[in-house]
């Protein structure tokens, strides 16, 4: 069963040890070619969901399928999915290139130089991969992160708010980016707390509040929404 749908969350549900409810109920489905936005203002539940989703955490309640494998240390379904959630931790006086191998390598995947010359185009880092990382701005370091959890072309791409400290310019190239990754079949989820951003970047969005899911949709369908517009307005 949903052995095609890259992903599948269900009746997901997280608790903290002290209690407090993150994420209450959560139910959504990324596919293939989509490009899908979790939005919500800080404390929403996203990032949560996310570490739950990539196996970081266990959830309460419910389930996360791969192409319909759970996520278990070791599953193979791992080298179909790459993720930046937790901030990736460069080596300042290696080049961007060099922190890419060094992180490929650390993975024990073959095929190191496979994909490397695709993510770096994709990501749009250019001639700057040969410059080391403690002279790139904080823009060209979300470049390399993104790039990194590209390696190996994962069939999902997840990101924890990539956008993060990037100017609208910077967030235009991001669509072109991940719009063009989504293509041939491969999918994207990312999370965000700014409607523009979703609306420029997104195919489809799923919006969370206080741990639940308020509106999901295309973005065309939902980004007019009055009462999202609203909550991104008083929440944010
Ligand atoms: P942000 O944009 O700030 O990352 P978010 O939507 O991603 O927001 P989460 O980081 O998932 O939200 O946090 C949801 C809620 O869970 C927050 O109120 C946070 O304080 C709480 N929380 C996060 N981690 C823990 C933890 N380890 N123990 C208890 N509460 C936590």
């Amino acid at each position: 069963e949903y052995a095609d749908t890259p992903l599948v969350v269900r009746g997901l549900r997280k608790e903290y040890a002290d209690g407090f409810v993150a994420v209450a109920q959560v139910d959504f489905t990324v596919e293939r070619g989509q490009v899908v936005g979790l939005l919500g203002p800080n404390g929403a539940g996203k990032t949560t969901s996310l570490r739950v989703l990539m196996g970081l955490t266990r959830p309460t309640k419910g389930e996360v399928l791969v192409f319909g494998h759970r996520l278990t240390p070791g599953a193979p379904v791992l080298s179909r999915l790459g993720a930046l959630v937790e901030g990736p931790g460069f080596l300042p006086h290696l080049s961007g290139i060099e922190n890419l191998r060094l992180y490929w390598r650390s993975t024990g995947r073959p095929d190191a130089e496979a994909h490397l010359d695709e993510a770096l185009e994709i990501a749009g880092l250019g001639d700057a991969v040969q410059r080391k990382v403690r002279t790139y701005s904080h823009g060209m370091r979300q470049r390399l992160a993104i790039a990194q959890a590209m390696l190996g072309l994962p069939e999902l791409l997840v990101l924890d708010e990539p956008t993060d400290g990037l100017d609208p310019p910077q967030i235009a190239e991001m669509r072109k980016v991940l719009r063009e990754y989504a293509r041939d079949g491969r999918a994207v989820l990312v999370s965000s707390h700014l409607l523009a951003e979703v609306e420029q970047t997104c195919t489809h969005v799923v919006v969370m509040h206080k741990g639940e899911i308020v509106a999901s949709g295309e973005v065309a369908d939902i980004v007019g929404d009055s009462p999202v517009a609203q909550f991104e307005v008083s929440d944010v």
